[in-house]
């Protein structure tokens, strides 16, 4: 995934720490400390995940939400987020963060932003704990919601926070564990929900906390049609102009989903290199629509892909989401559209350019961080598709986990499994963790979100 798409039959890669010291043939790779033979195996670069709600991962498939649009699903799921302890949010990160490493991702993005009333702890923490647990390269941002039903927001008043306490957590998060450094293994980022629970005050004062520090923006725009209805409604614009107007377009800015822009807001944020994170599964979930990528890329807009909160995945499979994509766009743009192989190349060169990484990490080079996964080209499900390496997980689709992860030259994933931790005993621990969160919510609710389907 150089500039050139190159392609190494039969070569090596050596790593100096994170680092890639050298490619191709002829590696001297006798004189390394670890030798890791893939012979029968294609490398691959680490796939780079730019949009997720981890703590989502313990409220999948719940029945209640399953048939919904985006907000009729929010307005469900608040109401068992209302709830999240932080030990859930340790969980939750567990999982999705494992499964991203063992579907060939190497760099997650995160977007917290559920810090319900009366929660005490420092809930974004418990995900980077995580992350450093599992050795993923990690970019939570501190997400945030300070409008509520009361004050004509969409969630419950319960979920929200004032913007002092917001700013200042914001601040506290950037400052203890924000790394510049190109191979840094955290780095974090400024991330208002979206414009239907932030005020547009919190908007602009997040845009120059970012970049007082220098630190990246996010947040979701044009997902839905109804999210455009509200911002024409209650403030008499369009949501990319209501952004724009609040300090929120830029080659800093990347934007969750934009589906609904229209032909002069692309062409503005081709000119202004703003980035945005396709969500293809859980746009097809939520029938949101059809993200329209040829445009955006036309348009040098900053492409990357994301599995979005695993309760409109329902998943965090990075790989199966690159397939997803290539399906999605055949169906919707024909057979003109992207390639298996330049949907490999949005998971990985494309997010690391939405995350403004792209000097480390994102394509297999000397001097980028060793962040790569193998697959085993001998497998049943791969035999008689040995025709184009760079395509083949995409067009095949991976039944399994990727055979080796490995994230700033330490394996993290080997034969498919984590190597940091015991799977099973994590699954177990978050299972339970999701039956406390879900009961506790019906309980008070009296509504039973395992059981009941939308009337
Ligand atoms: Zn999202």
């Amino acid at each position: 995934m150089d500039a050139k798409r190159r392609r190494f039959e039969g070569g090596s890669l050596f790593a100096d720490g994170q680092r890639i010291a050298a490619i191709g043939r002829d590696i001297p790779y006798e004189t390394a400390d670890t030798v890791i033979d893939a012979a029968g195996k294609i490398v691959y670069p680490g796939l780079i995940n730019t949009h997720h709600h981890l703590f989502q991962t313990l409220t999948r498939n719940i029945p209640l939400a399953q048939d919904c649009e985006l907000f009729d699903w929010l307005g469900v799921l608040y109401g068992i987020w209302r709830h999240l302890q932080p030990e859930d949010v340790y969980h939750g990160a567990m999982v999705g963060l494992g499964e991203l490493l063992k579907s060939g991702c190497t760099t997650a993005a995160d977007h917290f932003y559920c810090f319900p009333n009366g929660v005490s702890g420092e809930l974004i923490d418990e995900e980077i704990r995580a992350a450093k647990e599992l050795g993923i390269r990690f970019y939570p941002t501190r997400g945030s919601m300070n409008m509520g039903k009361s004050s004509g927001g969409l969630p419950p008043d319960e979920v929200c926070q004032s913007s002092e306490a917001i700013l200042s957590d914001t601040r506290r998060v950037i400052e203890r564990y924000h790394s510049a450094d190109p191979f840094a293994m955290v780095r974090i980022g400024v991330a208002p929900c979206s414009p239907f629970n932030v005020t547009g005050d919190l908007l602009r004062e997040s845009a120059e906390l970012a970049r007082s520090y220098n630190v990246r923006l996010h947040t979701h725009l044009a997902e839905t049609m109804d999210e455009e209805r509200y911002c024409l409604e209650r403030f008499g614009m369009r949501p990319f102009d209501y952004m724009a107007e609040h300090g929120w377009v830029g080659d800093d800015v990347w934007y969750a989903h934009g589906i609904h822009f229209n032909d002069e807001e692309i062409r503005r944020m081709g000119v202004h290199r703003c980035g945005v994170a396709h969500c293809a599964t859980s746009n097809m979930k939520l029938s949101s629509g059809v993200f329209p990528v040829m445009k955006m890329l036309q348009a040098g807009v900053r492409v990357g892909l994301g599995v979005d909160g695993s309760a409109s995945n329902d998943g965090s499979d990075l790989l199966a989401e690159a397939r997803i994509a290539y399906l999605l766009h055949k169906l919707a743009h024909g057979s003109n559209s992207l390639t298996a192989e330049d949907c490999l190349h949005l998971a990985t060169r494309g997010s690391a350019s939405v995350l403004g990484w792209d000097d480390a990490i994102g394509s297999l080079e000397v001097g980028k961080a060793a962040d790569l996964f193998m697959i085993d080209t001998r497998r049943l499900g791969f035999a008689g598709a040995l025709y184009d390496d760079a395509a083949l997980p995409i067009a095949t689709g991976m039944p399994q986990p990727v055979d080796m992860t490995i994230v700033g030259g330490k394996v993290v994933v080997k034969e498919g499994r984590l190597t940091a931790v015991e799977e099973e005993a994590v699954a177990e621990r978050a299972r339970a963790a999701s039956l406390r969160l879900v009961n506790e919510a019906s309980l008070r609710t009296k509504i039973d979100y395992r059981a009941l389907r939308r009337a």
